[in-house]
Order: C-alpha cells, then structure tokens, then sequence
C-alpha cells in the first residue's frame, strides 16, 4: 500500500538476511491493539509497518485484539479498531485473531511451566510483591513461597481457575532469577486472580494472564515470524525469549523494537486522551483536534496522506519528537493534488454590484483544479448581490494591499474586475455593505486593457449562497511536549483557542451536494463536511490551512494569500 517505494530501514534489513539465508521461509507479522480505546497515528505507524512488511515481502499480516485486560476492554473499541485499520487502507483477510481466544493453551503452558518447576503459586500480596523485587540498585528477594513443590503448585493454581481464593490472593509467577539486574526478570507475575467479566469470554474466567505471558505465546500460536513492537520493551525481551525457549510452543517468533511516534502539541497516551474524552475537554474520540484516526478521518484527513506521513519518518531506533507540521505537510501535499476547488466566504462582507441588472443570473464556467483538468469544471452563478471576505476590504489601505479599498479595484475570480464607490455604514458606524461597479470589459476576469489588477479575491452570489457554520482548529495544546512538562498536570495546558465556530458563513451552492471528500475552499484552505451536517444545518471542518504550491508556482490565479 506504500505510495512511494518503500525506504531501507534496520527491519527490513533483518528481514531480507533472515530470508537469504533460509532462517525463515516466510514473513508473519501482527497488529497487535489492546481494545481499550481508539487507535491514534502513533498506532498508524506501527499499521503502515507491520501490513506493509507483510506486503512487501509477499507474507501475511495479523489483526490481533491483545485483550488480557478485561477491566478496560470492549467491543466498541474493538470494532472501531477494525474499521480504523481498514481505514487506513489494510486488509488483514482472514487472520483477525484474539488473544483471549488462546486462554485455555496458555492455561496449560502455565502448568507445563509449574510440571517443569518453572512456575510457582505466590501467596505474597501485591505490596509485598513489590518489595521482594527489590530495585534498580538492589537486588529482589526469593518469596517464601517460592519452593513450593509441584503437586502444592498444581493444586492451587487449578483452584485459583476454579475461582476458589479472593481477587489477588494468589499470583502464579516464573521461578527465573530475582537478583537479575533486568527487573522483568524477577520472577514476573504469569496470572492473577481477576473477578472481571471479559467482553468475550464473558465469566469463563477469573484468571487472566499477563502481557508478557501471553504475548510472546500468542505470536508463537499464529506463527509470527517478525514480532515488532516500540522500544519500551526491549527490557522485556529476555523475558519474551524465556517463554518461547520454556514451554512447548509450535514457532519461533522473534521480537524486534523500533521507536514510536511522538508528535508535537498532542498527546498519543490512550488514557491521557481517555482522560480528554471523559473530562469533556474534547467532544469525544473523533473530535478533530484529536490525534485519533477517527479524530483524523473526521477533520478530513486523507488516509493516503498518513500512509506517506508514516512512510516519510521512517522506522528507527531512537525514539523523537515529529513536528505535526510534518503530518500536515502530507496532507496539504495530497489534497492540493486531490481537492477540487470551490469558494466558500467565512466572515461575509455584502457588495451591491450597482451596474449589474437586479434580476440577472450570470453563470461562469470555473475550473475545479487549475492544475488537474480531469476534475473538470462546474458553474458558479454571478449576480447583483454577492458576498466577499470582510477581510479583503480596508477602507484606509496600507501600501501594497493589492485588494479591495475606497476607489480601488479587484479581480472577484473567473468574473469581473470590479471597483469599489461607496462605503454603506448602518447606525453603529459599521460597514454594512459596499456599494461597487464591474466593468463589463473584464468578463471572465481579463484585465482591463492595457492594466494589470494584482488582486484576485473570492465571492459567493448571495441569493445562491448557502449558509454553513464552519470550524476551524488549530494545536491542542499550547506547548509541543505537553505529556513532558514536569510537574504539570498535562490538561492545564489544553490550548483554549483549539476550536473557533464561525456561523453565518457563505458557500458556493455547488457545495450542497458534496461528498466525503474535502474541498479548497479558495484561499481558505482545505475543508470537509462534517456529520453534524442536516438538510437545514450545514457544517464543515477545516482540514489544513492553505499553502498551495499551485499558485506558489504559477499555476492560477487564484489570488493573493489571504
Ligand atoms: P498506550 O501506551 O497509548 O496505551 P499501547 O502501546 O499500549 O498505547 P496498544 O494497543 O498496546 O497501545 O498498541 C498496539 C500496537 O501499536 C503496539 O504494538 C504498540 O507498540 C504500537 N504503538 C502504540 N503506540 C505507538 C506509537 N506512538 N508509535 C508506534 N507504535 C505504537
Ligand atoms: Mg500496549
């Protein structure tokens, strides 16, 4: 699915030795999501890496639900997550998985690890626990239950299934080394006592295993060859290879780290942007200032450009700060190619076109891409009434403001040249409207003969407009680490300006009928409807800013930067 060839990266070198040189036959990777909450563009690049190996090298790639955790889980996040990764532009076919299918195998590795005396039932309390693993600087302690023999280790763990002891009575945890200067290694928890219906399982259970446990085994289960996951596991990598080397598991996967995507003036956390949803601070899971795929998909991002995005920070072993200017690079990059152009005014000016009949309907010819004729054109009626950008008059104009002012002259696009003569101010002194002429010479929007107007501005025929509120978004959050700001409560740093409704804005009628798709709204920037919309009510999000290379190079005429 990669738009460019895909570039060399430490993984893929791995991969292709491992092929060379017959280690491995084929490619097996997975995507493995806990469902307890809406995948972000954090888990995009883990996506875009995993699928796109498994394409790359003709294997296969997982969909795995990596659910262990039943108190967070469900099946709301479980399904978003499918339809987020199909998104995107994945397919994983057939091999959907679920870890919590596997519970009744790693069960009995577990008693395959207490039979070899690998594994034992711990009565200690979950604060004892902690303080018999010690620390960085000092060593843990063997628990007193540690030697416990098989046929005691056995019998208890066979009554902690049957749900015979309390919530955290008892814990079963490896028998592996607890001076080990890697703390994982400290005879980690194997499975805990857990009163918590799962989404799946439903009461089947009232022990669950941990992520350690189970991932390392449920990859060996589906065959993965290549199992990729962020750096901080790397710790936990001797742990997973003492799994797979101790119970009689039918593959072996091996497990690869690569460093995650940090972006900058947003949070990628699933509970901090659980916490953002609960507290009201955004308007759910899909809000789109949110770093959510849905959040993205909402605002209008095209999936393509995430895909590049992820394609273009590449895959590296030292975990960084991507500037979110770099995302919407992407996305600016694909929908100038993409979006077809319409004009839209956000904060209307109304002009009286005084030498133009009141009952006229001009209709002019407008290209809907200057660089993309395939996109055709479309009809955008002209008449008497018509409005601008309040932002495209100054009455006392500074030097160089090649818009409209008193006397002055504009091109309004693919129409007329049209001069200013009287400024209408209501009882407040507020400009209410201007009063203009065109000169009928310039239809179509030539110059004047033998003069060159500077300016193009935008306009929409008020009779046709339609009425939309439109939202624009800007940073979440006021700083660019706002997760590495010691001290501060990461929420006191929400940026209160990330959201301006604008009502009473003014589209072209042509945009009624519009699709999923965005639009450059000229001079504007990108925008798309949003679901809010109803047949009285429409709405649309800013998508991107503009900055159209179209017009940087040459391209169009669409007019002086706004
Ligand atoms: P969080 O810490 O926010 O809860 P997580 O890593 O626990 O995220 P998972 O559902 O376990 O969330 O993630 C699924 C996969 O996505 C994992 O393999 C994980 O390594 C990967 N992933 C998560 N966040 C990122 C990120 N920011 N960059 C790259 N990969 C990520
Ligand atoms: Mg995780």
């Amino acid at each position: 699915m990669n738009e460019t060839a895909p570039a060399a990266n430490f993984i893929r070198t791995i991969i292709t030795d491992d092929l060379q040189s017959g280690r491995r036959q084929q490619v097996v990777t997975r995507f493995p999501p806990e469902p307890n909450g809406y995948l972000h563009i954090g888990h995009a690049k883990s996506i875009c890496l995993n699928f796109g190996l498994a394409t790359d090298f003709a294997g296969r790639c997982h969909l795995r639900m990596d659910d262990t955790n039943p108190e967070k889980e469900s099946v709301e996040y479980a399904e978003a997550i499918k339809e987020a990764v199909r998104w995107l532009g994945f397919d994983w076919g057939e091999h959907l998985f679920y870890a919590s299918d596997y519970y009744e195998q790693l069960y009995q590795w577990a008693e395959e690890l207490i039979r070899t005396g690998k594994a034992y039932v711990d009565s200690l309390s979950a604060e004892e626990v902690r303080q018999y693993r010690g620390t960085l600087t000092e060593p843990g302690r063997e628990s007193p239950y540690r030697s416990r023999s098989v046929a005691e280790n056995l019998d208890l763990f066979r009554r902690m299934r049957r749900g015979e002891f309390a919530d955290g009575a008892h814990t079963l945890r490896a028998i592996i080394d607890v001076t080990s200067p890697n703390l994982n290694l400290r005879d980690p928890v194997l499975y805990r006592i857990q009163r918590v219906p799962h989404y799946r399982t439903g009461d089947a259970w009232c022990i669950y295993p941990m992520y350690d446990f189970a991932h390392p085994l449920s990859d060996a289960i589906e065959g993965i060859t290549h199992s990729i996951c962020t750096l901080e596991f790397e710790d936990h990598r001797p742990l997973y290879d003492w799994f797979i080397a101790n119970c009689s598991v039918p593959a072996r996967p091996q497990q690869i780290e690569f460093a995650r995507l940090n972006l900058t003036y947003t949070v990628m956390s699933k509970r901090k942007l659980l916490e953002l949803v609960t507290g009201r601070h955004v308007g759910g899971w899909d809000d789109p200032r949110l770093p959510t795929l849905v959040g993205m998909r909402r605002r209008g991002y095209p999936p393509a450009a995430i895909r590049t995005f992820c394609e273009r920070i590449g895959v590296g072993k030292t975990d960084s700060l991507i500037d979110m200017g770099v995302l919407e690079e992407c996305v600016r990059d694909d929908l100038n190619r993409s979006a077809p152009r319409a004009m839209a005014v956000l904060r209307p000016l109304k002009v009286v076109v005084e030498n133009f009949p009141a009952d006229e309907v001009e209709q002019f010819e407008v290209a809907n891409h200057p660089g993309d004729p395939a996109l055709g054109s479309r009809k955008v009626p002209f008449t008497r009434e018509i409005f601008i950008e309040q932002d495209d008059f100054l009455e006392t104009p500074p030097k160089g403001f090649f818009r409209l002012f008193p006397g002055g002259e504009v091109r309004l696009r693919g129409a007329y040249i049209l001069r200013c003569e009287q400024v209408v101010r209501d009882g407040d002194g507020q400009i209410s409207e201007l009063r203009c002429s065109i000169d009928p010479a310039t239809r179509g929007g030539a110059n004047p003969p033998g003069r060159k107007i500077k300016g193009t501005i935008h306009w929409v025929s008020a009779p046709h407009a339609l009425e939309a509120e439109v939202r624009l978004y800007d940073r979440l959050f006021t700083v660019a680490n706002p997760g590495g700001e010691k001290g501060r409560d990461f929420k006191e740093l929400l940026n209160p300006d990330s959201l301006q409704v604008l009502t009473g804005c003014r589209l072209e009628p042509g945009l009624a009928a519009v699709d999923g798709g965005s639009r450059q709204f000229e001079r504007l920037g990108y925008f798309c409807r949003d679901q809010d919309s109803t047949a009285e009510r429409l709405v649309f999000n800013r998508t991107v800013t503009l900055r159209d290379s179209w017009v940087a190079k040459g391209g169009s005429d669409s007019g002086v930067a706004g």
